[in-house]
């Protein structure tokens, strides 16, 4: 194995628990809008249809075919709309009320404190991700995780997103680092794992659903303790 000096990890989806802070935010804007009352839709067919549509407006933006208040404005409209929820019953403040909700919620992976307190002393930590600085520090902070990280790069200070290799250029600046003593840990094989593969950087892939590919990756992982005696 390589000897490794700095480890870059995305955030959403790998440390943080973006399914089940989302479904939690979700939950409480099901009652607090009384949902139930207004729709003909529970509480697991809001959340369920928030990540069909969730995922392909995010799909969108790391394409570049749509821009972030792209995604905003139309993420519950299109929700609403696929839930059959009439326009005049739709509450016009939850893309709001969504956007400063969902970060402040604070799971992460299982044993995600643990290995980071593994790693931290060894391993320079890292985060590469895409998403807007505003979000992601809230939710490095209500999870308790911030402090283990030096370099912070988001798309949104990079003006490139994962995996455009400028990206990966801004957190080897920022972080002093160098490709090949450098790890990136994802869950995305494009953005992550391609994106670092093409850049020059070793990879693990992180794949708690045990999803099958064909893409070569350097490693890969069903749960973040398995870190602990990879690295
Ligand atoms: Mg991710």
């Amino acid at each position: 194995m390589k000897t490794y000096k700095h480890i870059f990890f995305d955030l959403d989806h790998t440390l943080w628990d973006y399914e089940g802070n989302a479904g939690e935010a979700l939950h409480e804007l099901y009652d607090h809008y009384q949902l139930g009352e207004k729709g003909m839709f529970s509480k697991a067919e809001l959340v369920e249809t928030f990540f069909a549509v969730n995922d392909m407006l995010w799909d969108d933006y790391n394409h570049h075919r749509i821009q972030r208040k792209d995604l905003r404005e139309r993420r519950f409209p299109t929700i609403f709309k696929r839930l059959g929820l009439a326009i005049e019953l739709r509450p016009q403040n939850i893309e709001k009320e969504y956007i400063a909700l969902s970060p402040t919620k604070g799971k992460v992976f299982d044993h995600v404190h643990k290995v980071l307190e593994y790693l931290s002393p060894k391993y320079e930590l890292h985060i590469i991700t895409n998403g807007f600085d505003d979000i992601q520090s809230t939710k490095m902070s209500s999870s308790g995780i911030a402090d283990y990280f030096k370099a912070i790069i988001t798309s949104e200070t990079a003006g490139f997103r994962k995996p455009d290799p400028r990206i990966f250029q801004l957190a080897m600046d920022r972080s002093g680092a160098q490709a090949e003593h450098s790890l990136m840990i994802g869950d995305n094989l494009r953005t992550d794992i391609g994106g670092a593969r093409d850049f020059g950087m070793d990879q693990v892939f992180f794949n708690p659903g045990r999803k099958s590919h064909t893409d070569k990756v350097t490693y890969e992982i069903s749960g973040l303790k398995e870190l602990m005696t990879l690295l």
